[in-house]
Order: C-alpha cells, then sequence, then structure tokens
C-alpha cells in the first residue's frame, strides 16, 4: 500500500479523498492555487503545495507543476478526483512516465471513453445498446440535415469532446438542426479546441440513470447497483439518488450487465460510471462512461456500505478486489442535493463572495437515519469566479424513500448559508413536490415544474398559521428580553403575555402569546369566532439565527433573518416576511406609502459578478429583441446577455476582461 498519496484537485472532492486516506493511515499531499491558500483542503492534507495562481489553466490544470509537486513531497500515487485533470489522457501518460501511480483506469480506457464517438462505436462493438444514431463526424450543414431526417425528430446534435452538459442542441426541425449543428461546432471549438460534433436521437420524456462499476486489474469487475440523476439544470444534475425509483430487478440487472461488459472490454480498472438514458419504456441506451469518481458518488456508498475512494487507491496499489457481485446488496435509499452558489430566483446564476455564514446541518447517523455532507468551505471563507459554484453535496439515507426525502427537507430546513445565493430553498421546493416524491422523473422536470423560474414555494394555509405563531413567538421573547436588560425584570405577569397583528402578505391574523419557561401558547385568531391554539416548545432565545421547535408536538427548523422591520422566516423552500406589530401599530401600518422600484428598463446591468468576455454592440447601434449584447463569464460559464426589447445603445460603460459587480450597469438605452 502506498505510504503517501497526492490529490490533484480542490474544494470537496480534495477533502472527500483526504478522508479515506487518513482512514487507511496514508499521509497526503494537498496542491492549491494562489487563491485557496485558505482552503479547507489545504489545511485538512499533512503538506500543500502552491502550484500557481488563481485561473485554473495555470494551476489545477498544469501536469508538470502537478507532478513536481509530487516528486518534491515524494507522493508515490495521485487521485484525480473529478473535473481538472481526472479524464485527461496525457495527465495519466506522463504519471507513467515520472513513475507515479495514476488512482484510476488505464490511459487506453481513458482516451476510448473520452470521445463520445469512439466511445459510442466501442459500446455497439461490445453488445452495448447505444441511442440510435449516426456513429461518424459530420461534415457539413447539409450532411446534418440529411442525417437527421434519417434518424427522424426530435434528434440531439452533441460534440465529441463535450463534457458538463456542453456542446448540446436538441432540435425539432431542418432549421433547428442548420441553427444547432453551427452553434454546437463553436461551442465545441471554443470549450474544447475541438469542433466534431454528431447526431443521435433525442430519447423524449428521458430519465437519466447511471451503473457505477468497479474493476481491479485482474479483470474481476463488478456493479454496484445505479443512480438516477434525472433532476437536472441546464443538463446539469442538481439532485440524484440510488436507487432509481423506476427500475425493477430485471432491468437493473441487464444495464448493469452491459456496464460490466463495457468496462471489461476496455479492462477497466478502478471506479467508473457507465451513464444510460432510459426511456418511458423502460429502454436503455449507453450515452457515455465517466473514467473516474463521480460527484454524485456518495449515495451508492450510502446504500452499499462500501467506500469506493477506498476501492480506488485498493486497486491502484495492486490489490485485487476483495467483493464479488454477490456481495452487493442495496440497502435502503440515498438521496443527494448539491448545494450550489447560484440564485434559483434568478434563473439560477451562479453567486460569488464570502460565506458570512455556513452552518450545515450535523452529520450524524441515528436510529437507521444519516446525513452526510460533503464539502470544501468554511464559514468566512470565499466562494470565487473561478472555480465551480458547489458549495456541499448534502446526503440523506434511510430504510425507505419517503424516508429519506422526509429526512433531506428536515436537513435542508437546518442549511443556513448567508453571504450569497444559494439553492437551499429550492431544493426544499423539489422535495415537497407530489411529483417528485412519487418519483415521476424526467430530465426536464425542473423546466416542466418551474417553467418561469423559481420564485419560492407557495406557504400553504396550515403552514401560514403556525408560523405566524412561531413569529409572534420570537417577538415577544425579543421585547421580553428588552424589558429585562433595561431592567424592568420579567417578573410580572403582564410581561409574559403579548398581543400581536401578525401579517404576511395581505393576510393577517390577531397572536395571543403566553410566554413559559421552555417556549409558549399561542392562540392565532382569523377572525372572531376561530381561534387555533398552538404550544410551543423551544429553547430558542433571541440572536439565535434558526429556531428549533416543537409546535403542538411536531418538530420543525425555522430559519430567521431580520429584514428592515419583517422577520422572513424559511421553511420547506417558503420564504415569507413576516410582520409583528401591535394592533394599533398594524392599523395604521396601512397608511405607509409602498416603496416604488426603480426603473431599471433603460440599463443593461450585470446579472452576476462576472468577467466581460466581449461586448457585441457599440453606442448609437439599434438592436433588435434578442439580439445579444455583452457575454459575461462566471464559474466557467459564459452567459450572453441580450436584448429585452428593441433598443438603441446610448452609452456603454463596460469593456471585454473588466470585473464586473451583480447590478454593475454595462450599458445604457435611448
Ligand atoms: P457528473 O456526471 O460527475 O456530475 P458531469 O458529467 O455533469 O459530471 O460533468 C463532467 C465534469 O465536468 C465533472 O467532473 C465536473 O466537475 C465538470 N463540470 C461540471 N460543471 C462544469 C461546467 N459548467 N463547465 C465545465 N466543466 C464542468
Ligand atoms: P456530458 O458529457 O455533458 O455529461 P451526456 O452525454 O452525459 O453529456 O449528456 C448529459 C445529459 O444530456 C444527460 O444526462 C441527458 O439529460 C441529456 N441527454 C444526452 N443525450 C441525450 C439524448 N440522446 N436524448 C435525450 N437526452 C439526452
Ligand atoms: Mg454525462
Amino acid at each position: 500500500m502506498f505510504s503517501k498519496i497526492l490529490i490533484a484537485n480542490r474544494g470537496e472532492i480534495a477533502c472527500r479523498v483526504i478522508k479515506t486516506a487518513r482512514k487507511m493511515g496514508i499521509s497526503t499531499v494537498a496542491v492549491y492555487s494562489e487563491a485557496d491558500a485558505d482552503a479547507l483542503h489545504v489545511e485538512m492534507a499533512d503538506e500543500a503545495v502552491l502550484i500557481g495562481p488563481a485561473p485554473a489553466a495555470e494551476s489545477y490544470l498544469v501536469i508538470d507543476k502537478i507532478i513536481d509537486a509530487a516528486k518534491k513531497t515524494g507522493a508515490e500515487a495521485i487521485h484525480p478526483g473529478y473535473g481538472f485533470l481526472s479524464e485527461n489522457a496525457e495527465f495519466a501518460k506522463a504519471l507513467d512516465r515520472a513513475g507515479i501511480r495514476f488512482i484510476g483506469p488505464n490511459i487506453d480506457a481513458i482516451s476510448i471513453m473520452g470521445d463520445k464517438i469512439e466511445s459510442k462505436k466501442f459500446a455497439n462493438e461490445a453488445q452495448v445498446s447505444t441511442v440510435p444514431g449516426y456513429l461518424g463526424v459530420i461534415g457539413s450543414t447539409d450532411e446534418a440535415i440529411k442525417i437527421a431526417s434519417d434518424i427522424g425528430y426530435p434528434v440531439m446534435i452533441k460534440a465529441s469532446a463535450g463534457g458538463g452538459g456542453k456542446g448540446m442542441r436538441i432540435a425539432w426541425s431542418e432549421d433547428e438542426v442548420a441553427q444547432g449543428f453551427e452553434s454546437s461546432m463553436n461551442e465545441a471549438r471554443s470549450s474544447f479546441g475541438d469542433d466534431r460534433v454528431f447526431i443521435e436521437k433525442f430519447i423524449t420524456e428521458p430519465r437519466h440513470i447511471e451503473i457505477q462499476v468497479l474493476a481491479d486489474k485482474s479483470g474481476n469487475t463488478i456493479y454496484l447497483g445505479e443512480r438516477e440523476c434525472s433532476i437536472q439544470r441546464r443538463n446539469q444534475k442538481v439532485i440524484e439518488e440510488a436507487p432509481s425509483p423506476f427500475l425493477d430487478p430485471e432491468t437493473r440487472r441487464a444495464m448493469g450487465e452491459q456496464a460490466v461488459a463495457l468496462a471489461k472490454a476496455v479492462q477497466y480498472e478502478s471506479a467508473g460510471t457507465v451513464e444510460f438514458i432510459v426511456d418511458k419504456e423502460r429502454n436503455f441506451y449507453f450515452l457515455e462512461m465517466n473514467t473516474r469518481l463521480q460527484v454524485e458518488h456518495p449515495v451508492t456508498e450510502l446504500i452499499t456500505g462500501i467506500d469506493l475512494v477506498e476501492q480506488m487507491i485498493r486497486v491502484a496499489a495492486g490489490e485485487k478486489l476483495k467483493l464479488t457481485q454477490d456481495d452487493i446488496k442495496l440497502d435502503g435509499w440515498a438521496i443527494e442535493s448539491r448545494i450550489y452558489a447560484e440564485d434559483p430566483f434568478r434563473n439560477f446564476l451562479p453567486s460569488i463572495g464570502r460565506l458570512v455564514e455556513y452552518r450545515p446541518p450535523e452529520e450524524e447517523v441515528k436510529g437507521g437515519l444519516t446525513v452526510r455532507n460533503d464539502t470544501g468551505v468554511y464559514e468566512g471563507g470565499e466562494i470565487s469566479l473561478y472555480y465551480d459554484p458547489m458549495i456541499a453535496k448534502l446526503c440523506t439515507h434511510a430504510p425507505t424513500r419517503e424516508l429519506a426525502i422526509d429526512h433531506m427537507a428536515d436537513a435542508l430546513d437546518g442549511f443556513r448559508i448567508r453571504g450569497i445565493q444559494h439553492n437551499v430553498a429550492f431544493l426544499a421546493a423539489v422535495m415537497m413536490q407530489d411529483r417528485f416524491r412519487d418519483g415521476r422523473l424526467t430530465t426536464n422536470y425542473i423546466a416542466e415544474e418551474f417553467p418561469d423560474g423559481f420564485s419560492g414555494a407557495e406557504l400553504k394555509e396550515s403552514d401560514r398559521l403556525w408560523l405566524s405563531a412561531i413569529a409572534a413567538f420570537m417577538h415577544s421573547k425579543d421585547v421580553a428580553r428588552r424589558f429585562a436588560v433595561e431592567g424592568q425584570a420579567f417578573e410580572r405577569e403582564a410581561e409574559k403575555s403579548f398581543e400581536w397583528a401578525v401579517s404576511v402578505g395581505v393576510q393577517k391574523v390577531i397572536a395571543i402569546v403566553a410566554l413559559e419557561e421552555n417556549g409558549a401558547t399561542v392562540s392565532i385568531a382569523e377572525d372572531i369566532d376561530s381561534a387555533n391554539q398552538y404550544t410551543i416548545e423551544s429553547a430558542w432565545s433571541p440572536g439565535d439565527a434558526t429556531i428549533e421547535a416543537r409546535v403542538n408536538g411536531t418538530d420543525v427548523l425555522v430559519q430567521s433573518d431580520r429584514h428592515m422591520e419583517a422577520r422572513t422566516l424559511s421553511y420547506r423552500g417558503t420564504k415569507n416576511d413576516f410582520y409583528v406589530r401591535t394592533p394599533r401599530a398594524a392599523d395604521l401600518s396601512v397608511f405607509m406609502p409602498e416603496k416604488v422600484a426603480a426603473d431599471t428598463s433603460k440599463f443593461l446591468m450585470c446579472p452576476m459578478p462576472g468577467l466581460v468576455v466581449s461586448i457585441n454592440v457599440e453606442e448609437g447601434q439599434e438592436v433588435k429583441a434578442g439580439e445579444a449584447l455583452a457575454v459575461v463569464e462566471a464559474m466557467k460559464m459564459e452567459n450572453v446577455l441580450s436584448a429585452e426589447r428593441d433598443a438603441v445603445v446610448s452609452k456603454i460603460l463596460a469593456k471585454a476582461g473588466d470585473s464586473l459587480a451583480v447590478d454593475e450597469v454595462i450599458m445604457e438605452f435611448e
């Protein structure tokens, strides 16, 4: 076994690998860029080597610098994590030459599977079912149109070198093929330096289901069940689970056996993933093989009890698998939510900045329920625009799917992040949707369920009432403490009971609060003849951001933020401003002038912090609705900002290369 390994990655996956290495008694070396000097993976590793400036192209992607770091520290092997150099055959070759072991598969497997056209041909030969389509490079638009009509619409145009959801276009007609062919080629050229594209059938109502495989150098190859990753936005995964609610044992076995056949055909070793797309009749088709540890591997670990990183390290060190296919038992259900630094309220645009608060729920295994949180950040740390926007992977495991979902909803309620925008509320909202709970998933789920974007889950009537009680309870505690601080000890009965008007939106209730030692009894009345009683048990005190309470016997976690006069309560994806006032103040509040939002329609403002790649128009130019005005890059994504309506550009305030803050004005219109 190795005595020291280097991790050629950053963030949560570097931390994840270090944890297992440490458990196995292996010393660890981290590499880091200047932007990551204070990062968690640097702190966790036994040693750390600075490898260059912030941009990945000058640090995490420079093969020589990583090999130098390994030589300098005497690391015998390198784990590449995912992304960066993990699927780079040149990297594996360079390590070979340097006499350093690559913790991953052999070079040929990486090269063959790294190319979508080659891997599809290869899978075809190995009798693996592939998406119907054309298995060659397409030379011209005319050829593309002919092939598309042979396949039958709709079709998908894909970059052979593609990855991370880039370079893919769906086309339903000849016009769309012509357009998609050009733009897919352009994107492939600029993202991967390789403009080969191909066309295959677009599977409608598809589900993304993938098989985890594990193999050693002696040809022992097994599969560890599947993961369903159908909840995606921009073809990128957001929520994953294992097993899939859609597979029956026969389909699982058939997919597993094909995945193993493919792995054997490339003499695969280490952990890898064979991705399939599955249609509504449970026909499944090979998409691609990822020759690395997958982001969503924890859900497989949770249902199999197998540490995949440990297996990868053992295989790389030359050990044989001790597991056989019969040892693989799937136990219970696991769900992963990817917590991203992005704003679900603004079309999931990335967000950067300081993590003013970062309080994940506690990791624990209790009563058959597990919470696991893989993360690489810490409170006070910075989310920079140089790397990908994932903050953490929150996983739960339980005996059944329903319990795993409930547990996830609870864990999300307790996940507190402030300082940047994040998608916790969005994830919680999905957990509460009937369609998700019923397992009726497709890769179009987010587009279909949130056609107008996400604006917070709707507050249910029953939740509104007890949340009003919580708001009234918190406000009473605040006021009672103020009495105490002002020296008027909490002694007279009158200071333990309060009457408030609580409003949220246009809804108003009267709350009578009787504070007790450890909570309160709150009576909520909507009109004169109906009142609901809420018994709140809670140790909450003013200053705590999250309130943990038992309300009429049910445990809840609610997050609270002060915003001017309001108390913003977040629960299960809902986020609402509650106003708690004396009944008299509430009556007067209707006379308060309403704030009018400023008119911003004459400006193009930067929707997220990022770098200006290009300004596509000039001062004085007339632009049409939909025309591209500027391109801004943030977190590895290029965002084209288009005109919302016809206009004339009067002034341009930014230029290519500028780094802009959110809402900074890029140009003005007449
Ligand atoms: P996974 O299947 O493990 O979620 P994907 O197939 O979605 O990974 O993406 C492939 C790799 O590309 C991942 O290892 C990920 O780190 C990286 N990646 C993710 N998002 C992006 C992006 N927007 N641009 C470039 N690479 C990305
Ligand atoms: P990447 O390398 O970018 O991960 P994939 O080939 O794995 O590319 O595709 C990413 C996602 O795009 C899949 O998870 C699926 O949602 C969708 N997709 C890819 N090919 C098809 C297809 N032929 N039909 C329908 N959806 C597809
Ligand atoms: Mg993929």
